[in-house]
C-alpha cells in the first residue's frame, strides 16, 4: 500500500505549483500520448524510489474567498483523516494570514508528520522574511520556490523519510476496491453485490483504517472489498463532495489489487473519471469498467461500439481494459463484473516463465528489430519477467538506451497479445545484457 501526502493551505500559496512539480516526470508521458492536458489534482510522485500518492486539495475550491474559508476546515480535516503526511503551504510574499493560522490551528492536534512550507522564497532576501512563520507554532519549516526548484529537494528527503513503506502486503484473496465519481452508482453497485451485510462493514471499518478490507464470498468468488466508506460517518462532509470522493479513490486505490470503476453512462467518460482511471494505472492496478445505469441509455445496435470507442480513445494508449455495460440498480451484468474483476486479478499476479517468454518473443523481436539508431543495431538476446508484485518485464539487448516508446509499446502489445494481461498495466524495461 502506497502512502499519501496532502498539499493543503489558503488560495494562491503555490500548492498546485508544487504539485505539478512532483507529478510532473510520471503524467506528462501520459499526456504527449493522447495529447490531452488534464485538470489534475492528484497523482503519482516518486523521489528516492519511494512512491506516494500526492492530493493537491486546494484544486477542489471552487468560487470565493468566504466559500473557501467555510470548505477549509472540512477539507483539512479530511485531508489529516486520510493521509499519512501533509504539506502545509504558505507565502512567504503575503506573510502569515488569519486564514494560515486557522489552517495551523487543524494542525496542532494531528498525529501525523506535518511540514510546513514556505513558499515563494525565490531569494536570500525572502530567505530571511521567512522566519515570521515560526510565530504559527509548527516548528521548522522548509523554505521552498515551487517555480524554480529550490529547496524542494529538501522537503521531499524529509518527506519520504517519514512515510510508511510503500510494500505491497501479500493477501491470499483478491481485494477489489469500487472506484468513481458521486453518484456513479458505488453505493448501489457495494449494496447489490453485498446486500444488508454491509451495514455490519460499515460499523467496523469505521472504528480502525486498518480493516478496510473486509472478506467477502459471493457467486461462488471469494474477495476482499475495500471500502472506506465507514470511515467518513466521524467527519460531516456531504457525501457528494467531489473532494471526499477523490480521497475516498485514492484511499481505496492504494488498498486494491482491481479497481471497478464505475461510472454514470448518462453523464460520459469524462476528466474526473478519467483521473481515477488513471491514477489506478500509475498505482499499477487492475481495472474494469463498468458503464452503470445502462438501463437509463436509449440504446440501437451500435450504442455499445460508440460507447467503447469514446471509452477507448480517452485512455489510449493502455485500452487493454474491460468494459461491462450493465446496472447496479438492476443487477444488470453483475455477476460478470466480478467474474471479470477476478479475471484481471490472475492476470495480474500470473508469472510467464522464462522459457516461454523466449520460445514466444524471441522470433518476433528477430523479425520485427527495433529501428537502427546512429548506425547501431539494437539486438535483444534474452526476456524475462521481475519478481514483482505486478507484472514487469526486461528485455536484454545490447544498447538499451537505443530503444524508444514506440517500440516498447510494441513490445507490450505482443506481451499483450501472447499472454494475456487484459486490466492490468505493464511495465517494459530495457536493460544492458
Ligand atoms: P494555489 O492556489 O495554492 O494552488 O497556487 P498556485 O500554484 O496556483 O500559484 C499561485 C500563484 O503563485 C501563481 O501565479 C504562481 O505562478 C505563483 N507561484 C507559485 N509558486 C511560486 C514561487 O515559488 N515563487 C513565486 N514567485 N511565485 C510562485
Ligand atoms: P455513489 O455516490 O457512487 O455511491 O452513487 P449511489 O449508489 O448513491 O447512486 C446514485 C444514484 O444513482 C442513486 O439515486 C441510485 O439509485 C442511482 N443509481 C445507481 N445505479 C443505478 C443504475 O444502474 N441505474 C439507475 N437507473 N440508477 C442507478
Amino acid at each position: 500500500m502506497g502512502a499519501i501526502v496532502a498539499i493543503v493551505g489558503r488560495p494562491n500559496v503555490g500548492k498546485s505549483t508544487l504539485f505539478n512539480r512532483l507529478i510532473q516526470r510520471r503524467e506528462a508521458i501520459v499526456d504527449s500520448v493522447s495529447g490531452v492536458t488534464r485538470d489534475r489534482h492528484y497523482g503519482k510522485s516518486d523521489w528516492n524510489g519511494k512512491e506516494f500518492s500526492v492530493i493537491d486539495t486546494g484544486g477542489y475550491v471552487v468560487g470565493s474567498d468566504d466559500v473557501f474559508e467555510k470548505e477549509i476546515d472540512k477539507q483539512v480535516e479530511l485531508a489529516i483523516d486520510e493521509s499519512d503526511a501533509i504539506i502545509f503551504m504558505v507565502d512567504v510574499e503575503s506573510g502569515i494570514t488569519g486564514m494560515d493560522e486557522e489552517v495551523a490551528k487543524l494542525l496542532y492536534k494531528v498525529e501525523k508528520p506535518v511540514f510546513l512550507a514556505v513558499n515563494k522564497v525565490d531569494n536570500a532576501k525572502r530567505e530571511a522574511d521567512a522566519v515570521e512563520f515560526y510565530a504559527l507554532g509548527l516548528g521548522e519549516y522548509y523554505n521552498l520556490s515551487s517555480i524554480n526548484g529550490s529547496g524542494t529537494g529538501e522537503l521531499l528527503d524529509a518527506l519520504v523519510e517519514v512515510l510508511p513503506e510503500g510494500a505491497e502486503e501479500e493477501t491470499e484473496l483478491p481485494r477489489f476496491a469500487v472506484v468513481g465519481r458521486p453518484n456513479a452508482g458505488k453505493s448501489s453497485f457495494i449494496n447489490a453485490l453485498i446486500g444488508e451485510e454491509r451495514n455490519i462493514v460499515t460499523d467496523v471499518a469505521g472504528t480502525t483504517r486498518d480493516s478496510i478490507d473486509t472478506k467477502y464470498n459471493r457467486f461462488g468468488f471469494e474477495f476482499n472489498l475495500v471500502d472506506t466508506a465507514g470511515i467518513r460517518k466521524k467527519s460531516k462532509v456531504r457525501e457528494d463532495l467531489e473532494f471526499y470522493s477523490v480521497m475516498r479513490s485514492v484511499r481505496a486505490i492504494e488498498h486494491s489489487d482491481v479497481c471497478i470503476l464505475l461510472f454514470d453512462a448518462t453523464r460520459g467518460f469524462d476528466g474526473q473519471v478519467q483521473n481515477i482511471f488513471w491514477l489506478a494505472e500509475r498505482n499499477h492496478k487492475g481495472v474494469v469498467i463498468l458503464v452503470n445505469k445502462w438501463d437509463l441509455v436509449d440504446k440501437d445496435t451500435h450504442t455499445v461500439k460508440k460507447y467503447t470507442q469514446l471509452i477507448k480513445e480517452a485512455i489510449a494508449p493502455f485500452t487493454d481494459v474491460p468494459i461491462i455495460f450493465g446496472s447496479a440498480l438492476t443487477k444488470q451484468r453483475l455477476l460478470k463484473v466480478l467474474e471479470t474483476a477476478v479475471e484481471v486479478y490472475q492476470n495480474r499476479t500470473k508469472k510467464i516463465k522464462t522459457s516461454e517468454l523466449n520460445n514466444v518473443l524471441l522470433p518476433i523481436v528477430e523479425n520485427n528489430t527495433p529501428p537502427a539508431y546512429k548506425g547501431k543495431y539494437v539486438k535483444i538476446k534474452f526476456i524475462t519477467q521481475l519478481p514483482t508484485h505486478h507484472p514487469q518485464f526486461a528485455f536484454f539487448c545490447n544498447l538499451p538506451q537505443y530503444v524508444k516508446d514506440p517500440y516498447k509499446r510494441f513490445l507490450e502489445n505482443q506481451l499483450r497479445e501472447h499472454f494475456d494481461f487484459t486490466g492490468v498495466p505493464i511495465d517494459v524495461f530495457m536493460r544492458k545484457k
